[in-house]
């Protein structure tokens, strides 16, 4: 039974002390769930909205895709469509890795199990005796997740003050009229303003949703605060007519074929408060640089019901102290935050460079070696590991080696960009 056919099992009543509690039914929530469900945790997942289909379309790099037969495998549906990736920047490039763009449909119902107990609900508090929903429903549980989204509903301190975002407007269209602009390749990044507008670098995105469709999405990576949709709506269209497309071939007023993506990627380390463990866009899952978090989620989903799932070594009972810090360590320790904060010096270095020099930037970054590109865009896969988003001298080497191929000024915005923190937008 999938997430979509309205007969989820949903409680009705708190019922009895769950193992672990789930706030938030999005991709990270469920794949947490699922993994712990599947290893024989009791397992309660709340949502305001827990029918609400996923309409985002999610891409990722196919090594980073929880492979294998394991209880989290993914059937192959989920993936709609999958190709060498390209760039181009001041040139164009060939990445060596396949990049796969997901059916959210299909990842929604494989990630969904019967065996989680769903519950209508938005959570407002948690501890370590569990959660208290806004009616006043106390769930008790052992562990309780906060997958809530950007939101991030449970944490201690909010961020306050202007959010980096990653804002972009996408259109499908058919392979044949997106082969016009593409020349048939799923590109990943074109920095190329063929728009003809000056001012805050955008890119496109160009990748195949499967059946013949392909996605055309103008895409600011990140903005304090995002570049406005319309304006990324203007420079799609101009992108596409100076392609040879006419405005009648991009329906960018039919809101069934334009995708609107807003997001912010400054996730900030997150406090959570005793007895919770942090995921997805909750936790700093977000890599601040590309946005990406589903395929982390997914690896961290199968790291957190192990942990849970295994008793530790010395067969010791495990208090609710010890289990919370083994389930933050399993998803995210100490090297993963200092991993996160050297991403985010990344983000402000990216925010304070004068926009004509984004691509010449990037043009160093796509020059990279496949490992340390790797490395720097938080795949995993480089030495056989799942665990690149905690590997801080491979982040380091990967730095190291983006500030080796600039140019003597752009390692001055570099410098300056490390030194000084948080940027806010350059105008042109
Ligand atoms: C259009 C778009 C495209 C994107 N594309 C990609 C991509 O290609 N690749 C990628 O890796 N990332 C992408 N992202 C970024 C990011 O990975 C997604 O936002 C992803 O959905 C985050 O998953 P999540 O489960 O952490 O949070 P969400 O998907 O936001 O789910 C959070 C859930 O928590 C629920 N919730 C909120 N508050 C509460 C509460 N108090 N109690 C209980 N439940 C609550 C919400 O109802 C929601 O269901 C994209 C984002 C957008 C918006």
């Amino acid at each position: 039974m999938g997430p979509r056919d309205g007969h989820r099992a949903e409680l009705t009543a708190a019922g009895t002390r769950a193992d672990l509690l789930v706030a938030g039914g999005g991709p990270a929530g469920w794949s947490a769930a699922r993994a712990c469900a599947r290893r024989g945790l009791d397992v309660v997942l709340v949502d305001p909205r827990p029918d609400r289909a996923w309409r985002q379309t999610y891409g990722t790099w196919c090594h980073e895709l929880p492979r294998g037969t394991g209880p989290d495998a993914l059937p192959d549906e989920v993936v709609a469509a999958h190709d060498v990736g390209w760039a181009i920047a001041t040139r164009t490039h060939r990445l060596e890795d396949e990049y796969a763009v997901l059916d959210t449909g299909a990842l929604q119902r494989a990630l969904y199990d019967d065996g989680v107990r769903v519950l209508r609900g938005k959570v407002v508090a948690a501890g370590p005796e569990g959660a208290v929903l806004a009616d006043g429903t106390e769930v008790p549980a052992g562990l309780v997740a906060d997958a809530t989204g950007a939101v991030q509903a449970l944490t201690a301190h909010r961020r306050t003050g202007r959010r980096a975002e990653q804002t972009a407007v996408g259109v499908v269209v058919d392979e044949g009229t997106a082969a016009r602009v593409t020349g048939g390749r799923l590109v990943f990044m074109d920095w190329r303003p063929l728009h003809g507008l000056p001012g805050w670098p955008t890119f496109l995105y160009a990748v195949p949703l499967g059946g013949g469709r392909v996605l055309l999405e103008e895409t600011s990576l990140a903005r304090r605060p995002g570049l406005p949709l319309p304006e990324l709506a203007d420079r799609l269209r101009r992108r596409l007519r100076a392609a040879g497309l006419h405005d009648a071939e991009v329906p960018l007023d039919d809101p069934a074929r334009v995708e609107h993506v807003r997001f912010p990627v400054d996730t900030p380390d997150h406090r959570s408060p005793a007895g919770v463990v942090a995921l997805g866009a909750a936790a700093p899952f977000v890599h601040p640089a590309t946005g990406f978090s589903v395929a982390r989620s997914l690896r961290a989903a199968t790291r957190l019901a192990d942990a849970l799932a295994t008793r530790p070594d010395d067969h010791a009972p495990v208090d609710a102290a010890g289990r919370v810090a083994r389930a933050r360590d399993a998803v995210g320790g100490t090297r993963a935050r200092v991993v996160h904060g050297m991403r985010r010096r990344g983000l402000d270095v990216l925010l304070r460079m004068p926009p004509a020099e984004v691509p010449e930037f990037f043009e160093g970054f796509f020059s990279l070696p496949a490992r340390p590109r790797r490395a720097y865009l938080g795949s995993c896969g480089t030495s056989g590991s799942d665990r690149s988003d905690d590997d801080v001298a491979e982040s380091v080497r990967a730095m190291m080696s983006v500030f080796a191929r600039l140019t003597p000024r752009l390692r001055g915005h570099l410098i300056a960009g490390t030194l000084c923190g948080p940027g806010e937008a350059q105008r042109p």
